[in-house]
């Protein structure tokens, strides 16, 4: 065992300056006695020898105008105070000048302890001789009741040695988590790093600024995800399919740090420390469109889109039932489109007038603006209901944490006063500590429902109104997308005609409604959506045009 060694400075202006005042805060200059600490494992460590700390300690002193009264260095490594010859040295020596010392500096919280219990009753005795203690690496206002709980998380943080050690035991992982530090290997965007008390972070890398636009393009919705993906392929960053989702659903990119449920605790995001890639709104719109709360689009694949052929892969062979596919063909002194079916069945339409068609079709599907006015005023009110609830709900969560906050202040209370032991002290914070995180996260799940979807319908029912005009203005992809969300997958094509029997059951909602009016006003309607059933057995009338 080592001997531990006092330096008690016999020439600092520490003897010349002491001034006996009553009151410590009429000082000019404030007293300091600095504290180095280092277990023989940490030796090795950069950062951490005894000589940088004292060095470090000394430069601030000299830099905020404080004057080292004694410094004390602990070469052992005992956890707790009682075990520590310097220490119990350093606190003899603050008793019998308590008056003239101000403040206990040392590195960082782990020098003066790492045993949460243990400091709170050191802190005390400190409080009672007027002696501040405070890490120069991470200051805190001890005066605050808040600090308490940010202390609590540096005592408890594995430092050094005890990093790599403790991040192979689940409590050191939850605990480096809920300080929010990414552990493991770094996502895509960011780098593995470590910050200047030396540990790990995650820090964004070349990837980050791509990662950032494959989110906003995903959060628009013009393009599907497949075709984002593929362009940020041939934009250098190569990522599998599964990769791609996984990414796009992982809070790591919104700043959170997600922790799961451990034996007592449940599941909780905690706001991480690295730098986020996205913004919330982005981050909450992807997933919406990614658990389906968008308008779904469906897409055949495999077919490469061409201007003059927008409904290929969508239309069904009136003779065969397969899908058309489309090419041109010379002729005339010019090209011409066909939609047609595989070699063997040689069904052909014209493109153009198929497209013409289908156009008619959406004109069909038009929205009456009353009717969406309609709509809009009983989703508000439905909405208004709906904000009335989340707004109890909220407050519900705030008085449940201010119960948790409050039994934290007792328990410290009660440590202090000695009427509970250390191990249940600990035992009950951490639980009533995640019982906060979680109603934190609660908290914010709650204010994070978007508040502007009406204006997000008022738009889309303005697209619905001018449906066959937006379609027409549209590019092909813009086309295909508007096909496959609005009249669905399979086109069937009747007397030169397409109809659909799969449009989107909230547009047809909506249409039923237009049906009725325009009955009640024509006499008659063409829209023919719902009764005309079944596509087989339609009559096969294999119109084919000859060039
Ligand atoms: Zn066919």
């Amino acid at each position: 065992m080592k001997r531990s060694t006092i330096y008690e400075t016999g020439s600092t202006p520490w003897r010349d300056s002491i001034s006996k005042s009553q009151n410590p805060k009429s000082r000019i200059m404030k007293n300091a006695i600095i504290y180095t600490r280092v277990s023989t494992d940490e030796q090795a460590e950069k950062g951490f020898s005894l000589l940088d700390q004292k060095t470090r300690l000394e430069k601030y002193c000299q830099d905020h105008g404080i004057l080292v009264a004694a410094h004390y260095q602990e070469d052992h490594s005992a956890k707790n105070f009682d075990d520590r010859p310097a220490f119990q040295k350093l606190l003899k020596f603050a008793k019998q000048r308590k008056k003239d010392i101000d403040l206990l500096l040392f590195i960082n919280w782990s020098r003066f302890s790492r045993n949460v219990a243990d400091s709170y009753v050191m802190l005390s005795v400190l409080k009672k001789l007027g002696i501040e203690p405070q890490a120069i690496d991470q200051p805190l206002d001890l005066s605050v009741p808040e600090s308490l709980i940010m202390l609590s998380v540096y005592l408890s943080t594995p430092e050094v040695e005890n990093t790599r050690r403790s991040m192979n035991t689940i409590s050191g992982m939850r605990r480096a988590k809920k300080e929010g530090r990414f552990l493991g290997n770094a996502p895509r965007g960011y780098s593995n790093s470590r910050d200047v008390g030396n540990k790990p972070v995650i820090v964004p890398n070349e990837d980050a600024t791509i990662i950032t636009s494959i989110f906003e393009q995903v959060a628009q919705g013009q393009e599907s995800r497949e075709e984002i993906r593929r362009w940020a392929r041939r934009q250098g960053f190569d990522i599998s399919k599964s990769q791609y989702y996984a990414m796009l659903q992982n809070p790591v990119y919104v700043g959170k740090i997600f922790l799961g449920s451990y034996k007592d605790e449940p599941e909780m995001l905690v706001d991480g420390i690295h730098k986020p890639l996205v913004d919330q709104e982005t981050f909450l719109k992807v997933q919406s469109i990614i658990q389906g709360k968008a308008l779904k689009t469906k897409l055949p694949k495999s077919y490469s889109h061409r201007e003059e052929l927008p409904l290929r892969g969508f239309l069904i062979c009136p003779k065969c039932g397969k899908k058309l596919t489309g090419s041109g063909s010379k002729g005339n002194g010019g090209r011409y489109f066909y939609y047609h079916c595989d070699t063997k069945c040689r069904y052909r339409t014209k493109a153009k007038v198929m497209n013409q068609s289908y156009v008619g079709l959406l004109q069909t599907l038009r929205v009456r603006p009353s009717v969406s006015g309609l709509y809009l005023k009983v989703l508000g009110d439905m909405m208004k209901d709906d904000r009335r609830i989340q707004k109890q709900k909220r407050s519900q969560v705030d008085q449940q944490l201010e119960k948790v906050e409050a039994r934290i202040a007792k328990l410290q209370d009660l440590l202090v006063d000695g009427d509970l032991t250390p191990e249940d002290y600990n035992r009950a914070k951490a639980r009533y500590e995640a019982e906060r995180m979680s109603l934190l996260s609660k908290k914010e799940a709650e204010s994070m429902l978007p508040e502007d979807i009406l204006d997000q319908l008022e738009t889309s029912f303005s697209l619905l109104e001018h449906l066959p005009e937006v379609y027409l203005d549209a590019n092909v992809d813009q086309k295909r997308r508007i096909i496959g969300s609005i009249t669905g997958e399979n086109l069937v094509i009747e007397n030169l005609q397409t109809r659909t029997n799969e449009l989107n059951p909230f547009i047809k909602c909506i249409c039923l409604e237009t049906k009725g009016l325009e009955k009640e006003k024509a006499g008659n309607f063409s829209f023919e959506s719902e009764k005309s059933g079944v596509v087989a057995g339609t009559g096969l009338e294999p119109a084919t045009f000859g060039l």
